[in-house]
Parts: C-alpha cells; structure tokens; sequence
C-alpha cells in the first residue's frame, strides 16, 4: 500500500531510549503532521470496517492506543474504551497483572464498560514483545466479551510478539 509507505517515511526512531541500546520509534512524527495523521486515521478506519462480523466496540491501550481508538470508534459509530494502567480509572474494576522489562505491571478496565459477548478490537500504536497487548486480551476476556481482533500502527517483527498473542493481530508498518 503506498500509502502506508507514505506514512512510514514521517516515522522517526530515537537510539537509547528511554535506555541504552533501545530503539524508540516516536508516532508523534506522524500525528504533528495533520495529511499524516488523517491518512493513517482513514487507513485504520478501513482496517476496523474490514473485520467481519464487525466490531462492537474499540478498546484502546494507555497511552497511545487512546490517540487512535476514538478516531476508529466514532467512524464506526461503537463506544470506546479506556485500558489503563493501575491506579488511573474510577470505580469498580477488573485488572490482570502482567511481566514488564522491570516487574510486574497492572492494566484495568472499568467493570461493565464493555457488554458481555461484545467484538472488541483493541488497538494499540505499537506491538514490540506482545506482553502489553497479551494482557489487554486477556482483560477483554475477563470481562466476559471477545477479541476479534488486535489493532497496531507498528509491529517490530522481530520481536515475534504476534506469536505471543493469543487473537488476530493487524498491523500496519512491519519493521
Ligand atoms: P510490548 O508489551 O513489549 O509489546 O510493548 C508494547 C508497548 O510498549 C506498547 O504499549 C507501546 O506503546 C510501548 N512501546 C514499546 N516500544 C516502543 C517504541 O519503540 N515506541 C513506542 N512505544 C513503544
């Protein structure tokens, strides 16, 4: 698609960050640039519209999924959905803890936010390991609705997070 080739040209990577011997690849190349953003907004729209039976609702992964999700979910007509990191949502929650590079981490979801038996897409702006978007799986199951399908902008194949995933990954930008 040469419009995600497009897309992929505003793309930066940072060396050593936030520590030595990481690459960070920064989407806010992408969003400072409003033709940049709005394209790869259309082409995730396309992307959600395709998955069949359609979707119900989008949830989205703190932080970046919460820059695409609601793009995707108004242009779908489906609520959105906030999963974040312990400590940040009000109410009654359900949380799955989950292995980070430094221990372990929370992600929550606010009990009844998300309808029972519901086809949720969960989008995310970068899949590297796989752990953040296994968790958020696993929380959308929790909840007692399903995942048809795991949404991100960028998927670093090397690092065979795919496999990890126990639903369909889409993603955009191969590197
Ligand atoms: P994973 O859990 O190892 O798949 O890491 C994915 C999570 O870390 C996502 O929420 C990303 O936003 C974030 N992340 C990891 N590497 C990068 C990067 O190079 N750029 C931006 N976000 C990253």
């Amino acid at each position: 698609d040469e419009r995600i080739a497009q897309i992929q040209e505003q793309l930066k990577s940072y060396p050593n960050f936030p520590k030595k011997g990481i690459l960070f690849w920064d989407i806010f190349s992408i969003l400072n640039k409003p033709d940049y953003y709005r394209l790869l907004r259309d082409i995730l729209v396309e992307e959600a519209k395709k998955i069949s039976p359609p979707i119900e609702c989008v949830a989205g992964l703190e932080a970046r999924g919460f820059l695409f999700g609601p793009l995707i979910s108004l242009e779908l007509n489906v609520p959105f959905v906030p999963i974040r990191k312990k400590g940040k949502l009000p109410g009654n929650l359900l949380s799955v803890c989950y292995s980070k590079e430094y221990g372990p981490d929370v992600l929550e979801i606010q009990e009844g936010s998300i309808e029972h038996g519901k086809r949720v897409l969960i989008i995310d702006d970068l899949l590297a390991t796989g752990g953040t978007m296994v968790a958020g799986c696993h929380l959308i199951k929790k909840a007692g609705a399903n995942v048809a399908a795991c949404l991100v902008v960028i998927e670093l194949e090397g690092l065979k997070g795919r496999d990890a995933v126990p639903d369909n990954v889409i993603s955009l930008i191969k590197l």
